[in-house]
């Protein structure tokens, strides 16, 4: 039997936190604000961004959708960013993805002040995070880590195999599961035996942006599997990057696509928010 990981309950939990803090903040005259950058017509993205502002406003949280235009440049991301990080007023910083051709996150994020780098995208706060200096993780990756924690999943001496290395999921996420005393085995494209590697492992975590690469082959029996790949499908829905119909019976357990790590992930950003502006970090 494969028991599935929902991480709605999870969410809501943490969304019913989130609410309490921020009226607290508002009640004491500091309403937590969000703001998101965007510089991109990506349809995607921009119902990305709808949903999180919907998530924040519910929440009590203020959120701002500072639109550059998909033509902005270098310079004037940055220089928004920058601005925003000496406003008073706002306390978490988001830069979404996809930037203009030519641009990284990496380009800009430097300019996001780590107390209010609320996803984890300044350099310095990855660096913070593999020095073991308080700092943001990366919300998607520190919602793989917490949902496991809310079923109950032990992270101690177990082995895991997570398969992606991006800045934004995979190389953080190794670091957060090794604070938790996991063995941690990262993949990537160049990863010679990919089944190999993953069939060993007791945990694997998918988060690569490729529907249905993880397959019965990948997983070995009652292991428990991760899927944080969102890759959008023809008629409008969401598939994750594990072919769940071949790991299920096979793994233990499973987290589902959409609702498992996607919610984790947005509640998880609201909370960095209101710890930023309860000056946490
Ligand atoms: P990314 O930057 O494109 O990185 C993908 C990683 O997968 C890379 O490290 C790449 O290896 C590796 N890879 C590609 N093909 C592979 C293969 N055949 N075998 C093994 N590894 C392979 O993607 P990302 O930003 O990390 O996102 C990954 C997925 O998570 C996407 O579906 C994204 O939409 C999703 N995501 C979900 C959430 C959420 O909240 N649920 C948040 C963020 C991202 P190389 O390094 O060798 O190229």
């Amino acid at each position: 039997m494969t028991t599935s990981l929902s991480g709605k309950e999870l969410a809501s939990a943490l969304r019913q936190d989130v609410t309490a803090r921020a009226a607290r903040l508002t009640a004491g005259g500091t309403p937590p604000k969000l703001a998101v950058v965007v510089a991109t017509d990506d349809e995607g993205s921009a119902w990305y961004v709808r949903s999180i502002a919907r998530s924040a406003e519910k929440a009590g949280i203020v959120c701002d959708i500072v639109d550059l235009g998909a033509d902005a440049d270098r310079d004037a991301i940055a220089d928004r960013l920058a601005e925003l990080s000496r406003d008073r007023a706002v306390h978490g910083i988001i830069v979404q993805t996809p930037l203009p051709t030519g641009i990284s996150a990496a380009d800009v994020a430097g300019q996001v002040a780590v107390a209010k780098d609320v996803d984890g995208a300044n350099p310095a706060s990855l660096g913070r995070l593999v020095a073991g200096i308080p700092a943001f993780a990366p919300a998607t990756a520190e919602a793989v880590v917490a949902i496991l924690d809310h079923h109950h999943i032990g992270l101690e001496g177990v082995e895991v195999a997570v398969v992606g290395r991006s800045t934004v999921v995979g190389k953080p996420l190794a670091h957060l599961l090794l604070d938790r005393n996991a063995t941690v085995t990262v993949c990537h494209s160049r990863t010679t035996d990919l089944p190999a590697v993953t069939s060993r492992a007791d945990v694997v975590v998918a988060a690569v942006g490729r529907p249905s690469l993880i397959g019965a082959d990948h997983v070995r029996s009652g292991a428990v599997v991760v899927d944080v790949g969102t890759n959008p499908t023809d008629d409008g829905g969401l598939v994750g990057d594990v072919d769940a119909g071949a790991v299920t019976g096979k793994a233990s357990a499973l987290t589902p696509v959409p609702g498992g790590v996607g919610p984790v992930t947005t509640a998880l950003l609201l909370r960095h928010t209101v710890e930023a502006a309860e000056g946490q970090v």
